[in-house]
């Protein structure tokens, strides 16, 4: 079992960000107003993810471990309409066969908190206000191959980072903060989706970008879209949210892309940040591991959607 845990760790860990972005997963999922993010070396030697959720009970600590247990969809068909990020129940299990990984977590019930170590499973009371810490050091100790493909830790840092802002992106209203080696690095307040994506993509964003709008039916595209000078800032910036969550996404992608060849002409690298809404029984979330692709059911009606509100967001004369 620990083996088949490690090779599951193989697919949804491949990084410290990706332990960031399952932890800060599960604490939204968890329904934290406040994430905080601590990292050693790049989250190398930690990543601890701090909230202020709901909590996990006592008798539920070891439970939260397992490989394949997840208290958040209970049939099949849950899995049609999945809210949630996780559903899988395989990120702690698979973090914690490459990590030395801490649950210390109390719910509103409980007088006190408990702590859970993984590796020998001894459980006991600790201090903490309701919500959860997960603290994963050492990632990879256990298997130097792995270890080996990690990069400097600036570069691991950098992966952390936009791991976080994906998620600041995709929740506006949760406060995020992100220290590293004991210095604030980052920090975004509650706040509206507006201002979110000022405080994490710039004023410059909000300024060189024009607002995308769109309905088709049930499906809904919203965001904001770079006009060229955004655009060579920074080129790497390009978020896309489906029902919340981030996706890497061809058809999106392509959608943006030719939208920008349309209405600018050959623009390489389009900055923007896309959140498409659509029926959730019209999209299968349930497709990798880590969850950041998706298969829409209807593609075509995704792509034009998503084409013609960027189109006629930068066509429209600018206020
Ligand atoms: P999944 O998120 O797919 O259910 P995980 O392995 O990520 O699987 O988490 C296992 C379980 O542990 C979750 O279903 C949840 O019940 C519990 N859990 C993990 N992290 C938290 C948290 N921060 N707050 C509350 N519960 C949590
Ligand atoms: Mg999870």
């Amino acid at each position: 079992d620990e083996l088949v845990s490690q090779i599951a760790a193989g697919e949804v860990v491949e990084r410290p960000a990706s332990v960031v972005r399952e932890l800060v997963d599960n604490a939204l999922d968890a329904g934290a107003t406040q994430v905080t993010v601590r990292l050693l070396a790049g989250g190398v030697r930690l990543v601890s993810v701090e909230d202020d959720g709901g909590g996990i009970a006592r008798e539920e600590l070891p439970l939260a471990l397992r490989r394949h247990a997840t208290s958040k969809i209970t049939s099949l068909a849950d899995l049609e309409s999945v809210g949630t990020m996780g559903f899988r129940g395989e990120a702690l299990a698979a973090i914690a066969s490459v990590s030395e990984l801490t649950l210390l977590s109390r719910t509103a019930e409980q007088s006190t908190a408990f702590m859970l170590e993984a590796s020998s499973g001894e459980l006991r009371p600790a201090a903490r206000s309701v919500g959860t810490t997960v603290e994963v050091k050492e990632l990879f100790f256990s298997t130097p191959a792995r270890r080996k493909f990690l990069k400097t830790d600036a570069t691991e840092m950098a992966h952390c980072l936009e791991a976080v802002r994906r998620h600041a992106l995709a929740r506006p209203d949760v406060g995020f903060a992100v220290w590293h080696e004991g210095r604030l690095v980052e920090q975004w307040r509650p706040a509206t989706r507006e201002q979110r994506l000022a405080d994490v993509l710039g004023e410059d964003f909000v300024v060189q970008s024009v607002e995308v709008e769109h309905r088709m039916g049930p499906l809904r595209v919203t965001g904001r879209a770079g006009v060229p000078d955004a655009a060579r800032s920074r080129a790497d910036w390009q978020f896309a949210y489906v029902n919340g969550r981030y996706v890497r996404d061809r058809v999106l992608t392509h959608a943006a892309r030719s939208a920008y060849e349309d209405v600018l002409h050959g623009q390489r690298n389009p900055v923007y940040a896309l959140y498409v809404d659509i029926d959730p029984a019209r999209v299968d979330v349930n497709v990798h591991p880590t969850k950041i692709e998706v298969r829409f059911r209807d593609s075509r009606e995704v792509h034009q959607a998503v084409r013609h509100a960027i189109e006629y967001a930068l066509a429209a004369p600018r206020a």
